[in-house]
């Protein structure tokens, strides 16, 4: 039998070390058949601790949830006494897992089990077979747009730095997830860094590149505990270095820490910063793949998308292609927060509908409270209400709604939420978070922001609503980077969906 413990930072916070040390001085006192197995997060945050009870020969997987040193005995009796053990936490039904396949199921700390589950096999057999132009065709073939906000084709950037001639060349992996509520690209490399490492090293032999750099933010210790650990256990079997698999191959993988700047997750700026310069996005073009890291190509991928990269040499194109939806193929994540009763992460096939992602797998609004709101994409995201709970969720369906996909944060409002107040929250994330450079974020955000507090404090006049709507479209326009470009979307999606509640405030001063 085994017993998969998970120790995502989640289920520590929740106290799983208490009920992991439990279980291994019970099986060494008592000398039992059992594995304990470390995992990373399974998914469950609403039930940490949880922990799955794995049959190796039947396959039967049963999932316990909010785990008690009380309930650990009552399984570990159980077991013992070879009697049936209930699970009282249900699979998400419609998920799709595919880069979350491992993460909560295998000890991320494990080569060998990352070997067990396939991995680099496939990194093999595009380094002794492939070309690089094969390579770079697959992956356009694919479809596969990045996961870190906008959906840019993957196989357009790395075409771009593929045909670019510099003999140095970087692929950058962008690790600085700095939505407030997003947690996906932390849970993958905690749970299942090899997944990451190897997307890398295809997309460093399809580009051209010998160095790959994974930008981190030095705040997710877990994750760079375990990458570390990954590239150790690379470089000892001969994956990482010179001549990978015998091949005239060399490639190396070094991680460098942000220190959590939003600003720094622009690749632009993320690059700046990796030089140790100040991180400020700078006018684009040049683009990174023609002037990047250390004035060479570059080329900056998501963690999202380079887990998907090594899923499709895994199973091939067409495999990826029927999952998802023609324009936005494969899966995408989502930190499922805010007032929904099954809080966590889950993964589901592109084009699934808003509903089905709330209802059918986040078990719909906590406490029976009615549905207002989920915005989608972070302080650059947008807020879709009712009446979109029947879109299919993929990149361009998002943007016709006003809303983005953003890197996959989804926050659920119910109608006790204020819309103006988190309009209000997310324009005053975006003053902390703006670098500065550029006056229209600087200081129009913070114009914004006082507006909204205007309004809010039953100070507004109905010409503050046009002042709001003109400077939030001149903040979108005028602004150097995303970060300005996107940081009115919250006041603009709730100007246009929730206007009342912006009236209501200003008509009762
Ligand atoms: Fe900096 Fe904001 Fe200008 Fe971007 S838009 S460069 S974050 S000031």
């Amino acid at each position: 039998i085994q017993i998969k413990i998970a120790m995502s930072v989640c289920a520590k916070s929740s106290g799983s070390e208490k009920i992991y040390n439990y279980f291994l001085e019970e099986i060494k006192k008592k000398n039992l058949d059992i594995e304990i197995i470390p995992t990373g997060c399974m998914g469950f945050c609403y039930c940490e601790p949880t922990l799955k009870v794995v049959d190796p020969k039947s396959k039967e997987v049963k999932i316990i949830g909010e785990v008690t040193i009380e309930k650990s005995k009552n399984i570990l009796d159980k077991i013992v006494k070879n009697e049936k053990i209930e699970g009282d936490v249900t699979p998400r039904v419609n998920e799709k897992r595919v880069s979350l396949l491992n993460c909560g199921d295998i000890n991320p700390e494990s080569f060998e089990a990352a070997i067990s589950r396939g991995a680099y096999f496939s990194l093999e057999n595009i380094l002794t077979n492939f070309s690089r132009e094969n390579i770079v065709d697959s992956v356009e073939k694919s479809g596969l747009r990045g996961r870190g906000g906008a959906g840019y084709p993957t196989g357009k950037k790395w075409r771009a730095l593929y045909e670019n001639k510099d003999e140095e060349k970087y692929i950058v992996c962008n690790a600085d997830e700095g939505d407030p509520g997003a947690f996906m690209d932390r849970s993958i490399l905690a749970g299942d860094p090899h997944l990451v490492l190897e997307g890398i090293i295809i997309g460093g032999y399809a580009v051209g590149a010998q160095e790959g750099i994974i930008y981190i933010r030095a705040e997710y210790p877990q994750a760079i505990d375990m990458l570390l650990k990954g590239i150790e256990d690379l470089k000892k079997h001969g994956i990482l270095g010179n001549n990978i698999f015998g091949t005239n191959f060399s490639f190396n993988i070094e991680l460098k820490y942000g220190a959590g700047a939003f600003v720094c997750g622009e690749e632009t700026a993320l690059i700046q910063s990796m030089e140790g310069k100040r991180g400020e996005p700078k006018a684009k073009p040049p683009y990174p793949v023609e002037l990047g890291f250390r004035g060479k190509p570059t080329v900056v991928n998501n963690v999202e998308t380079l887990a998907n990269i090594t899923r499709i040499f895994q199973n091939g194109v067409e495999w990826y292609r029927k999952i998802g939806t023609y324009k936005s193929p494969g899966t995408k994540i989502f930190a499922l927060v805010g007032k929904i009763e099954k809080v966590g992460l889950v993964e589901v096939p592109l084009g699934t509908k808003l509903e089905d992602i709330i209802y059918k797998i986040g078990g719909g609004i906590k406490n029976g409270k009615k549905f207002k709101a989920v915005q989608t994409g972070g302080p650059s995201g947008g807020c879709l209400s009712d009446e979109d709970l029947n879109i299919s969720v993929e990149y361009d369906e998002l943007v016709k709604r006003g809303a983005m996909m953003g890197s996959g944060g989804l926050i659920v409002l119910d109608e006790d939420d204020c819309m103006v107040e988190m309009a209000k929250f997310y324009i005053g994330f975006s003053v902390g978070e703006s670098c500065g450079k550029c006056t229209p974020c600087r200081i129009g955000t913070k114009r914004l922001y006082e507006l909204l507090d205007k309004i809010l404090s039953r100070n507004g006049e109905m010409k503050d609503l046009n002042l709001l709507e003109e400077l939030s479209i001149t903040v979108r326009r005028a602004s150097l980077c995303g970060l300005g470009k996107s940081a009115p979307n919250p006041v603009l999606s709730t100007l246009k969906k929730f206007k009342n509640e912006y009236l209501e405030k200003i008509e009762r001063r």
